[in-house]
């Protein structure tokens, strides 16, 4: 038997084979790999330097509208540009138009972070650039999204009769799970006639709270329902919707002739995260035979915590749920879990197989692109993947421990100091607070808190959003990045105490 060439070893995928440079002798149009192994290693030092560094750059971009675009040449350059000067461009033009949501002051809206972890999955899944619109056209990478999203299933306390797959947001996966309330009416007939001009469907109603997210709604009118067949339904004094509310509008509906279809329910709202009475909700929704979401996009992962799982109680009643690794479980973002009961129904709904993407592949091969609207399918389950792994599940729940404990911190100053108050429960990592000192009128206060928001934000240490309860103008913190720590949440407290002084003049408007 003769030896193995070099070339054969590294057909046959030998580790021990050198590697190829199929560039070296001639032009592949693609840059040469040298230029790969000096740029992408400044790259990694750069981003190296910028996680080790991340309060090198103001949180809250300081540029001006226009700023980026008038920073660079209106027009593609003709002519090749060497990597070297593109990058030198990125840190000088780029930069500077970006709010950093890995900076430990990131407190705004939801705040997130990649990770190293996550960071490198997103650069192998770059490389291998696979699509996987079918189950042939990548393995490997369907089955490790079934895979990620059921080893999150099990982290969440999930029992094992839900199929799950990812999206890019949570906003497309509350669509998926609305078309497919829909075509789980088949009488509706729905997917084949349409909904226009036809005057033998009734109206087809969704309900969900007055703090549910507004991809809900959108998702309403992307799918012709019509905005306003979406119920909001009004939240008690903690902001939970109120099951005896919406058993009496869907009561009210069905008498009137209209189908309850869906019902959202959310475990951690936008707002305030808090949650819906999910085990109240899912009897009334069935008695309507309506669909039940539950919108977790945020919030859902903390039932990794054995001991907040119960906060969840009633979602294992649910027709779908949907989970955002992107947002609080330390993934880049473009990872958002819909898990749903009866796959069959989406696949109902979205599968359409033209003569091309047929394949001679087993029929029980899962080709993902039956479940949604896209066909092109990146790999995202690699990133998720490595997270998992790199952290483990026991690291994943001490991360986000360590969330709670400083956001209990931080309620704790808010309650202790007596010119503010909270403005909302805090159930996770979101703090909901005002400056209110006695003696100053409503309009006046939010007329402050509005300044000192502005004031904080511009600073360029911390970066805090806002909301609206009960009419009046509210201060966020949520904390969900992995480098923030005591010492930040200090310093904006600093911040806002001096912000606070500084907005006395504000307050006669
Ligand atoms: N649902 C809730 C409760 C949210 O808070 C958000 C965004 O913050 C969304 C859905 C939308 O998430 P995405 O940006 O992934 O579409």
């Amino acid at each position: 038997m003769s030896e193995p060439t070099s070339q054969s070893r590294a057909a046959s995928g030998d580790p021990g084979a050198p590697p190829k440079r199929p560039d070296a002798g001639h032009d592949t149009g693609d840059l040469p790999l040298s230029e790969l192994s000096e740029h992408g290693h400044a790259a990694l030092a750069w981003i190296e330097r910028y996680l080790a560094e991340p309060e090198r750059h103001p949180v809250l971009s300081r540029a001006a509208p226009g700023d980026t675009g008038r920073a660079l040449p209106s027009g593609p350059p003709a002519h090749a540009e060497p990597l070297e000067r593109i990058l030198a461009d990125f840190e000088r033009s780029i930069v500077p138009g970006i709010t950093h949501w890995n900076h430990p002051g990131f407190l705004a809206y939801f705040a997130t972070t990649g990770s190293v972890p996550g960071i490198i999955g997103e650069l192998l899944a770059s490389a291998l650039n696979v699509n996987a619109m079918l189950w042939r056209t990548s393995p490997a990478v369907t089955e490790l999204e079934l895979l990620v999203t059921d080893w999150l299933r099990q982290m969440l306390g999930l029992d094992d009769g839900w199929f799950g797959f990812l999206n890019d947001t949570a906003s497309v996966s509350t669509l998926l799970a609305l078309a497919a309330a829909r075509e789980a009416r088949p009488e509706l007939a729905i997917r084949e006639r349409g909904m226009a001009g036809r005057t033998d469907l009734p109206r087809l109603r969704v309900y969900c709270s007055t703090h549910a997210h507004s991809s809900v709604d959108k998702a309403a009118i992307a799918l012709g329902l019509g905005h306003e067949n979406v119920v909001h339904i009004e939240a008690d004094e903690r902001f939970a919707l109120r099951a005896d509310s919406l058993a009496e509008a869907m009561a009210a509906d069905s008498d009137r002739g209209a189908l309850p279809l869906a019902v959202v329910a959310t475990a951690g709202t936008t707002s305030t995260t808090s949650v819906d009475p999910i085990a109240a909700i899912a009897p009334v929704a069935r008695r309507h035979g309506a669909w039940l979401h539950v919108d977790a996009a945020y919030a859902g992962v903390a039932a990794v915590l054995p001991e907040l799982r119960a906060r969840f109680t009633g979602w294992e009643q649910a027709d779908s749920i949907v989970v955002n690794p992107h947002k609080w479980m330390f993934t880049p973002i473009g990872a958002s879990a819909l898990f749903v009961r009866r796959p069959d129904i989406l696949r109902r709904a979205f599968s359409l197989v033209p003569e091309y993407l047929t394949t001679t592949d087993p029929q029980d091969v899962p080709n993902l692109m039956d479940y949604g609207i896209q066909l092109g399918r990146p790999f995202r389950a690699l990133k998720m993947w490595m997270v998992i792994r790199a952290f483990g599940t026991e690291g994943i729940a001490r991360r986000i421990r360590h969330h709670l404990h400083l956001a209990r911190r931080f309620a704790d100053l808010v309650e202790g100091s007596p010119d503010w108050q909270l403005a909302a429960p805090v159930p996770f990592s979101t703090i909901c607070f005002r400056f209110a000192p006695a003696g100053v009128d409503d309009e006046s206060l939010d007329r402050r808190n509005a300044a000192i928001l502005e004031r904080v934000n511009a600073g360029g240490e911390a970066f805090l959003s806002h909301t609206r309860l009960h009419g009046r103008y509210v201060l966020r913190v949520a904390i969900g990045n992995l480098r923030t720590e005591w010492e930040h949440l200090e310093r904006t407290w600093e911040l806002l105490g001096k912000a606070s002084v500084e907005s006395i003049g504000i307050s006669e408007g």
